[in-house]
């Protein structure tokens, strides 16, 4: 194996203590309102578990479980950007089919969009004045910065467009002056696009899509990627044994991102209720 095995578990529980110093030091009960689709198991787990973790640092979460109608998640999401006391508001969908889906999420009030789930969050990031970064994008970059990764001049493919992964983590890659290629299912060499990125962020959902071959030698790749196969594994987009023999850096599917992304999001609540918060 040549690649360094980054970790997130570490990088997240340093976030988490700035986190909780801010706000014990602002006084503060930094409010996150979760609207969730009822029924939708891995959601609930999810949110169960940022549950746990805001307590940690004295966050609170609201879970507010509705029926997967459009009207019902619209009129709740217009009475808690009225609220003061709630700071940061994310959907858990499915509510309405993918379309649907995107609609709702343009309701979040902009100070309120924690996870950058509306396009005027996610213009703000293209425009380089990003207000909050989608999570697991921030994620991404993160890693890649703690592990001293040259952005500067650095070719980076991001394999993935969707608004909450891949297009966000572009506009970052290029906000810190990388040349970027963003691939996708319409992409015509998807092997030719990773394997000259000295930066490759996966984030496709789909399993081991990429394999050591499509790997220059000494890239940095993070794997956004959290798929479960048949048998009940988790693999990321990457097919890791293989890529490890190659890369220089590579996060594993799970304890890589995920974990960052958690702590990311408790920061962004913490900041929407005034903590103060050095990048
Ligand atoms: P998504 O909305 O389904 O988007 C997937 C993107 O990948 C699409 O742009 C799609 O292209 C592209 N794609 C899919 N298969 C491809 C292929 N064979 N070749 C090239 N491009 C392909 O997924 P997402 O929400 O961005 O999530 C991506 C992955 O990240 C998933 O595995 C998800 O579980 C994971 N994730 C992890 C976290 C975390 O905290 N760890 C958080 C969020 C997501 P088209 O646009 O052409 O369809």
């Amino acid at each position: 194996m040549t690649a360094t095995v980054v970790e997130g578990k570490a990088l997240a529980s340093a976030l988490r203590e700035k986190v909780a110093a801010a706000v014990a030091a602002a006084g503060i009960e930094p409010t996150l309102a979760v609207v969730l689709a009822q029924g939708e198991e891995g959601a609930a787990a999810y949110t169960r578990s940022l549950a746990k973790a805001g307590g940690k640092v004295g966050l609170r979460v609201d879970v507010h479980e509705r029926e997967p109608r459009v009207e019902e998640a619209a009129s709740l999401l217009a009475e808690l950007n009225a609220d003061p006391s709630v700071h940061g508001i994310i959907l858990q969908t499915p509510f309405a089919g993918r379309e649907g889906d995107a609609e709702l999420a343009e309701l979040i009030a902009l100070a309120k969009d924690v996870d950058g789930q509306s396009s005027a969050s996610l213009g703000l990031v293209w425009a380089g004045r990003p207000r909050f970064v989608p999570s697991t994008a921030a994620a991404a970059i993160h890693l890649l910065e703690a592990n001293g990764v040259e952005f500067v001049g650095a070719e980076a493919t991001v394999v993935g467009r969707s608004p909450v992964v891949g297009k966000p983590a572009a506009a970052l890659l290029v906000a810190r002056h990388a040349t970027v290629t963003i691939c996708h299912t319409r992409t015509r060499d998807l092997a030719a696009a990773c394997r000259r990125a000295d930066i490759l962020v996966a984030a496709a959902g789909a399993p081991e899509l990429i394999k050591g071959e499509m790997i220059k030698p000494g890239a940095a790749v993070i794997d956004c990627g959290y798929n479960f196969t048949e048998d009940g594994r988790v693999v990321g987009d990457v097919a890791f044994e293989e890529a490890a023999e190659v890369a220089s850096l590579l996060t594993p599917a799970q304890g890589g991102v995920g974990p960052v992304t958690t702590a990311l999001l408790l920061m962004h609540v913490a900041r929407a209720a005034g903590a103060e918060i050095a990048a």
